[in-house]
């Protein structure tokens, strides 16, 4: 039999296309290699599935993909947020947004988008355990090897997930594509031995982390965790500066500045009013900033700003040592641990190689890409998947 279609890779991106070309009739053999659909669906979102990101124009997305970027505008445009939103709200999901714009299925169970695709898929036919060892590009069809069989397709989707691996690897290459290094995104800072580990569980709620000597930034909640820095704040700046910090082997420093209510010049004023009005009351007793007190405590030691004064006492050389512990507060970072709640690879086939409106290589007609497989990757907020849906709806056009 030749498929109209073969899929390899039954996560995300190669799951979601085979519901929508399994609805238009078309026929379609997925081959995975694991024992599951969606595995990653599954335990996504803390299990929860954080299925997209709601926005009001798709130029708000841009900013979300460090690798993608604009490049992505028009994928987004033609299937979007609000088309992902309607699309499981006729096949009767109900989704919200959170405060922040991440989205989730009404019921907070990622099964309920498994289930959802999992009826589009009705007509599929699945082949789990089955791992992909060798494509082959004939006149007009594809020929896809696993360890059992050979499979016939007129068309072939690989949306086999970031950081190709073994044959699957040497047969793209093969073809002719080039893979962009694959290097990890989405991870927390580790600080062995640091003193500010005992602060575990603290968030600075508007900090500013950057990688000096970089224009790489990001703000955000900052969390203190047992073993070094996590939140919104750090695993952007891990997405944004992914290559960097591989390239460093994961030692570098970061900066943080850990309030955002006032710019430096501005603190400077607000420095001496403050102890004017308030010459009397203890240094370290109360943190005029949204920050918690043992937070604004430890930077105070860490600045070597005595218990004992007053914010009379500080002179102009107090006023340096607590800009530099509150704006300019620099770590050394010694690895990294993998953020449990998601994690994604930065790298993938480069593409220059694809035409991004129906995501077809340039190089093989027929072939198509979707999913993290590509080089695109985003924070974290749903853009991940959204970019899953996105390239496979282009694919499948
Ligand atoms: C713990 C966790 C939580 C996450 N939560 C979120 C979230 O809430 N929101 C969000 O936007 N993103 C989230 N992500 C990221 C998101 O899961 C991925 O970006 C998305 O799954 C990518 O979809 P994909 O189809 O490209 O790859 P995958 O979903 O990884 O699927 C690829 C599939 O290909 C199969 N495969 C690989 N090689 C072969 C082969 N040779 N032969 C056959 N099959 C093969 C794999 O077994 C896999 O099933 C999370 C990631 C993790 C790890």
């Amino acid at each position: 039999m030749r498929y109209d279609w073969i899929i390899i890779g039954g996560g995300a991106a190669g799951s979601f296309a085979a519901a929508n070309l399994t609805e238009r009739g078309q026929s379609v053999l997925i081959l995975e290699k694991g024992n599951k659909l969606m595995a990653k669906v599954k335990v996504s979102g803390g299990g929860r599935c954080n299925v997209t990101h709601q926005v009001k124009t798709t130029s708000e997305l841009i900013p979300a993909y460090p690798r993608g970027g604009k490049a992505l505008h028009n994928l987004f445009k033609a299937f979007g947020p609000k088309e992902m939103e309607a699309w499981l709200k006729e096949r009767g999901v109900d989704t919200h947004a959170e405060g922040d714009g991440r989205m989730f299925p009404e019921t907070n169970d990622s099964q309920t988008i498994i289930h959802c695709f999992e009826r589009s898929m009705q007509g599929t036919r699945v082949m789990l355990s089955a791992e992909v060892v060798a494509v082959t590009k004939n006149d007009d069809h594809f020929s896809v090897a696993t360890r059992q069989s050979i499979y016939e397709g007129k068309k072939l989707l690989i949306a086999a997930g970031g950081f190709l691996k073994g044959a699957l690897r040497e047969s793209v290459l093969g073809l002719g594509h080039h893979i962009e290094e694959e290097v990890p995104s989405l991870f927390t800072f580790n600080l062995p031995n640091h003193p500010i580990v005992e602060l575990t569980g603290l968030v600075a709620e508007h900090a500013t982390a950057s990688i000096p000597g970089t224009s790489l930034k990001s703000e955000g909640p900052l969390l203190i965790t047992h073993w070094g820095l996590s939140g919104p704040c750090i695993l952007k700046l891990s997405s944004l500066a992914a290559r960097y910090i591989a390239e460093h082997q994961n030692q570098f420093k970061v900066k943080i500045q850990w309030i955002n209510d006032l710019s430096e010049n501005e603190f400077r004023t607000w420095f001496q009013q403050h102890r004017q009005v308030h010459g009397k009351r203890k240094v370290y007793s109360h943190c005029p900033f949204e920050l918690p007190t043992r937070l604004w405590q430890f930077l105070l030691y860490e600045a070597k700003i005595a218990e004992h004064l007053n914010w009379g006492d500080l002179n102009k050389e107090g006023l340096a040592k607590m800009i530099q512990a509150l704006y300019h507060s620099e770590i050394s970072v010694d690895g990294k641990t993998t953020f449990k709640e998601e994690f994604v690879t930065c790298g993938g086939i480069q593409l220059g190689e694809i035409q991004l409106k129906n995501m077809e290589s340039k190089l093989v007609p027929g072939l198509h890409f979707a999913g993290e497989v590509v080089d695109v990757d985003a924070i974290t907020g749903g853009y991940n998947f959204q970019f899953a849906w996105s390239s496979a709806i282009a694919a499948i056009q």
